[in-house]
């Protein structure tokens, strides 16, 4: 469910005409809704509470906007975080330490010193070394990181290919049968507080079956972990749960993953997280764009948008499915390419769609493009930086600026003996 409808003809943003944020922001901008963002961070929050004690830590990789940060931090969210920049956000937008957990399968050394540094409340480890150095830089500041280990249980999440992340060959994780003798040489570091395991099989799961299977394989694991003496009090479920990216998709609600998670881990007596991103944020925000041309094609018309794939380059590179809407929708429809205007074949956003007929100068906007939308945004074609904006109720907030190009021209230079 989200808050972007139709009122007196006008798709809005909660009570915000998108009309009024295109002509005052400028063509393309990212819309997001705070009833939305607030709703799904409620709800998977309830779901999960089904399994015992739960913490939820939104991947913020999916939208780490410092307005829609803080409105989450405010929902009782924490940060999983796959980097020292996204790290610094999580405590820009106001988390706790203790409440951002450390993802990611190349984190520097001076990324870990960061997090100790500041606190953090958990490290998922990606292979043994980086848990030696971990136990190390701690130990040097007379502390013990709170730690667990990232298994890859080697299921197929049955995803997108470049969205899989718990199949043996993909680069995330240990294999889940060394878990135990790393955990028997990583145990007795004092640097470390080694208190579980992490998995995170994939993202846009539209069957709980995966996720399921991959759990089964942790919880014989922490069996053997437990008769071999180690303590497993924490247990990291990672994120995955897909959304409706297509009118009528129906995938697993945040209730039944939570049942399943209940059900799966019913005799773990574990403290359990959640890292969730994509369910949190995609079905919370649009991109708006202007068409600015409708060019003759061959078997069906391209409308050529002011939005491209250096804006939102989830189509380009996995092939995503964004539904495409009319901000004033006139009733009629016809069939119709959409495409940016960055020079490759790739910079399409919808083939041989039915759509709302659109003219040039109408308003359109892709759905579901809250998470790993903007985020993802580059200048390629030496174009601006595109803006966000944050809507609640009737007020709206520009929560990230426009950058133009002019300003990532600034940051060039040409070299002396050039000049
Ligand atoms: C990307 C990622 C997530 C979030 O995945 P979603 O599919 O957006 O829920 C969670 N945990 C880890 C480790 C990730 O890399």
């Amino acid at each position: 469910m989200d808050h972007f409808n139709i009122t007196g003809g006008e798709l809005h943003a909660e009570e915000v005409p998108l009309s009024r944020i295109a002509a005052e922001v400028g063509t393309p901008v990212y819309v997001y809704s705070t009833a939305t963002l607030q709703r799904h961070a409620r709800v998977f929050k309830e779901a999960v509470a089904q399994a015992g004690r739960t913490r939820v830590a939104f991947a913020i990789k999916a939208n780490p906007n410092l307005g829609v940060l803080r409105l989450l931090a405010n929902e009782g969210l924490g940060a999983d975080v796959v980097s020292g920049g996204e790290l610094k956000r999580a405590l820009a937008a106001g988390m706790k330490a203790e409440d951002i957990v450390f993802s990611g399968v190349g984190k520097t050394r001076a990324e870990l010193a960061l997090g100790l540094d500041e606190g953090i409340g958990q490290f998922n480890l990606e292979l043994e070394e980086e848990g030696v150095v971990l136990a190390a830089l701690a130990a040097e500041r007379g502390k013990r990181a709170p730690a667990v280990l990232r298994v890859n249980p080697d299921v197929d999440a049955g995803t997108h290919a470049k969205i899989s992340t718990g199949k043996a060959e993909n680069k995330f994780g240990l294999p889940i049968d060394q878990a135990r003798a790393i955990f028997d040489r990583l145990a007795p570091l004092p640097g470390l507080d080694l208190r579980g395991v992490a998995l995170h099989i994939g993202s846009q799961l539209k069957d709980l079956a995966p996720l399921e299977a991959a759990f089964d394989r942790v919880g014989l694991l922490i069996r053997e972990l437990r008769a071999a003496g180690h303590k497993v009090t924490h247990v990291d479920l990672g994120g995955g749960l897909g959304v409706s990216y297509r009118e009528g998709e129906t995938p697993p609600s945040p209730a039944e993953y939570g049942a399943m998670v209940a059900r799966a881990t019913k005799d773990w007596d574990v403290e359990l997280m959640f890292e969730p991103g994509r369910v949190i944020a995609a079905n919370a925000g649009v991109l708006v764009t202007e068409v600015l041309w409708v060019k003759p094609g061959v078997t069906h018309p391209w409308v050529i948008v002011d939005a491209a794939m250096n804006d939102l380059a989830r189509v380009a590179i996995y092939d995503a499915w964004h539904d495409v809407a009319a901000v004033r929708p006139s009733g009629e429809t016809f069939t119709a390419n959409v495409a940016g205007p960055v020079c490759e074949s790739s910079d399409v956003f919808a083939k041989a769609r039915v759509m709302d007929k659109v003219a040039q100068g109408d308003l359109i906007v892709l759905r579901s493009a809250g998470a790993y939308g903007a985020t993802m945004a580059s200048t390629y074609n030496s174009r601006a930086l595109v803006p966000e904006v944050l809507v609640s109720g009737d007020r709206y907030a520009i929560v990230a600026s426009r950058i133009a190009a002019e300003t990532i021209m600034d940051a060039e230079q040409v070299p002396d003996w050039l000049k």
